[in-house]
């Protein structure tokens, strides 16, 4: 039988496991805080408790921690891309932005993803596992540990659809905000979603203080089953009714990611459809210029037809951003880079 990993267990639960051992239930918060807020790597390092107990934890129980495979550092802004193995030796993408108010993290969710938008390198190879709680929080704490700094927002916005893996993203979103741990409030926290609406109702009803951020990409159900194939599933009505339903349950605005794809979604008709999609919905739209695919022939968007854009949607009184493009020089698309090291590994070649 699998021992159970530390790193993925609440503060009750890690006191439930503790008093059945007999220990006294205040080893529980001393136990969370070692794994979670100081990210101790190992149950040796954690000195305040006993050391039967130390013991004890390191045999009957895991400890999930990453190891970074690889890290690139950009040169024009500071962004790092990171690579890391998980136990299992699968590897996920991570990034850290820096902006103003601090650092930002863009998590995975799962190894590779089986959602298959077209423009997307990390569903190529469709879906190996969705990560365990303990390997998403671990992404954020090795990250802040290479940066000797504190990550003031999260976006699960990494590989990985993390409504497609449900149950392991609400245990992270626990782990993470709980005070003797990381204690990052959920407002610092953006889960970007296909649009799988059933698990958006049922977020919705968890009452968390998120953002949700819905990859429309196309206005037309049309369009967006060319591009996306979750949309033959779910039509696009139907998902906006659904983020509908999350803004007024939660009271959180909604954010609409719109990547846009020369000749495909950036058309007059689609850019008119989306206005009237959006009008009137107090959503933001996120305006993104594809970042092309080795695999796939989708070309971007004119910078300055994304500007266009974003001036028409403005002007009809909706709120809409152009993406900054963080790290251009160490480029590569949503699960690029793992694709790049995995065949890199596979062939023995040379430069990543
Ligand atoms: N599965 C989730 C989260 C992961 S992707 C989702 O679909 O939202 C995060 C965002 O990046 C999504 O909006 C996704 O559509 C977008 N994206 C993926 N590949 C891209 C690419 N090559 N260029 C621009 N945006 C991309």
């Amino acid at each position: 039988m699998q021992q159970p990993d530390l790193r993925s267990m609440t503060q009750p639960e890690l006191a439930a496991l503790l008093t059945s051992w007999g220990e006294p239930a205040f080893r529980a918060k001393q136990l969370f805080s070692w794994i979670q807020e100081k990210a101790a790597a190992d149950v040796a390092d954690m000195t305040n408790l006993p050391l039967p107990l130390r013991e004890r934890l390191a045999r009957e129980t895991q400890l999930t921690t990453l190891t970074q495979a690889d890290r690139l550092v950009s040169k024009l802004d500071g962004t790092e891309k990171y690579l890391f193995a998980l136990p299992d030796g699968n590897i996920v993408e991570s990034v850290l932005m820096r902006y103003d108010y601090g650092l930002s993290a863009c998590i995975s969710s799962q190894v590779g993803c089986r959602m298959g938008c077209r423009f997307c390198a990390s569903t190529i190879d469709g879906l190996v596992r969705g990560l365990t709680a303990g390997e998403m929080i671990e992404q954020i704490s090795r990250i802040e540990q290479t940066a000797g700094e504190r990550v003031s927002r999260v976006v699960i916005m990494g590989s990985g659809e993390p409504l497609d893996n449900y149950d392991n993203l609400l245990r992270f979103l626990t782990l993470v905000s709980d005070p003797a741990g990381k204690a990052l409030g959920h407002r610092h926290i953006t889960v970007s979603t296909c649009g799988l609406v059933p698990q958006i109702r049922q977020l919705a009803r968890e009452k968390l203080q998120l953002t949700l951020a819905l990859s429309l990409h196309a206005s037309s159900d049309e369009v967006r089953r060319q591009i996306m194939p979750i949309a033959n599933r779910y039509a696009l009505a139907d998902v906006l009714e659904a983020c509908r339903e999350y803004q007024e349950m939660t009271g959180r605005r909604v954010s609409y990611e719109y990547s846009l794809i020369r000749g495909v979604n950036d058309t007059p008709e689609q850019i008119d459809g989306l206005v009237r999609l959006m009008k009137g919905r107090g959503g933001h739209v996120n305006l993104i210029p594809v970042n092309p695919v080795k695999e796939r022939d989708y070309a971007s968007t004119t910078r300055a037809r994304a500007a266009e854009i974003q001036k028409l949607l403005e002007k009809n009184g909706i709120h809409a951003t152009i993406r900054r493009e963080m790290g251009r020089d160490i480029d590569g698309a949503c699960g690029q880079l793992r694709r790049r090291y995995l065949a890199h590994e596979t062939t023995g070649g040379e430069a990543l």
